[in-house]
């Protein structure tokens, strides 16, 4: 399966959501960035932080 990921601020974050639905056709995972280290990612739409990500990946546990 592909994954998808899109990273994503405030704003931003309900079209990562329609775009990861619409690329995958799956129900998306929203996962809030509580990391530092990726703190000072970039929203994929605009120059903010991102403090979510969207990806189809719905559990990390498995391999
Ligand atoms: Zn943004």
């Amino acid at each position: 399966m592909e994954i998808v990921k899109k990273k994503a601020c405030g704003t931003h974050i309900y079209r990562a959501l329609d775009e990861v639905t619409a690329e995958t056709a799956a129900f998306p995972n929203m996962e809030a960035i509580n990391n530092n280290e990726e703190l000072s990612t970039p929203c994929d739409y605009c120059q903010q932080a991102a403090i979510y990500v969207v990806s189809n990946i719905h559990s990390p546990t498995i391999s």
